[in-house]
This record gives C-alpha cells, sequence and structure tokens, in this order.
C-alpha cells in the first residue's frame, strides 16, 4: 500500500513521538524509504524538536529577568544592611553618649554593654555593605554594557 506523502507528514510526528501503531510506522518506514522528501521532512522535526527555535528569545528574556531579579536583590539586600548596620551603629553610639562611660581612676574604661566595641563591628559591616553594593552595582553596569 502506497500513501501519499501529505498522509505521512501527518504522521510523522506520532512516528516521531513511537506513539503510531507498528502498523503505521512500517508503513511510515516503507514510505520513507522510498522518498527523499518525507525523509528531510523527518529531520527537519527532529531538529525542530532538539533545538526549539521558537522559545529562544523568549528564554534570553527570562534570563534577563532572573539576572536583573537577582541584582536587584543582591543591590537591596547590600542596601538594606548598609542602612541597618548604619542605624544600629549610630543607636550604639547615641546610647553610649546618653549612658555615658566611667574613666576608672586606674585608667581603665568602664563603658556600659560594649556599646563602643559594637558600634564599631557596625560601622565595619556598614562599610562591607558600601563596598558590596558598589561591586554589584559595578558588575551590572559592565554586564549592561
Ligand atoms: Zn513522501
Amino acid at each position: 500500500m502506497r500513501l501519499s506523502c501529505e498522509v505521512i507528514r501527518d504522521l510523522l510526528p506520532l512516528y516521531y513521538d513511537k506513539v503510531c501503531s507498528k502498523e503505521s510506522s512500517s508503513l511510515i518506514e516503507e514510505h520513507l524509504a522510498n522518498c527523499p522528501q518525507c525523509v528531510d521532512e523527518l529531520k527537519k522535526l527532529k531538529m525542530d524538536f532538539e533545538n526549539p527555535t521558537i522559545s529562544d528569545g523568549k528564554v534570553k528574556l527570562m534570563e534577563n529577568i532572573s539576572a536583573k531579579w537577582n541584582k536587584d536583590k543582591r543591590v537591596s539586600f547590600t542596601k538594606g544592611s548598609m542602612l541597618i548596620s548604619a542605624l544600629a551603629a549610630m543607636i550604639c553610639f547615641i546610647s553610649y553618649n546618653v549612658i555615658g562611660a566611667e574613666v576608672l581612676p586606674d585608667g581603665t574604661l568602664v563603658e556600659p554593654f560594649g556599646l563602643i566595641p559594637i558600634g564599631y563591628i557596625f560601622v565595619l559591616i556598614f562599610i562591607i555593605s558600601l563596598i558590596c553594593n558598589f561591586i554589584f552595582l559595578k558588575k551590572y553596569k559592565i554586564k549592561t554594557k
């Protein structure tokens, strides 16, 4: 039985997915043996399945969005930690000034709750966040060029 190319081409996706009956696939194979055009059609089908060109643009777009989102997340994270550490450092120093420190007669500084070292730690965190923020922004600018 000789089927028309049109019928074969309708069946090719099913043949490719191996969901058609044995009889159909043997008919298709028989046809493919004598019809180079349909073999080409099957090759095209394979290429379409293996390299989905339609979604290429979409994939790129998704990558851009996720890159931007990651960048935003990082920048807002560093900005947030900058703000929090600056605020915490300020609170430490202000409360230190409010509570006050005492210098003992032997010269040792008695400070409440170790506010000064904690304050300096927050200042350090603030500086690190500032540098990270700067690096992230710079990286992003290079990427978008
Ligand atoms: Zn054919």
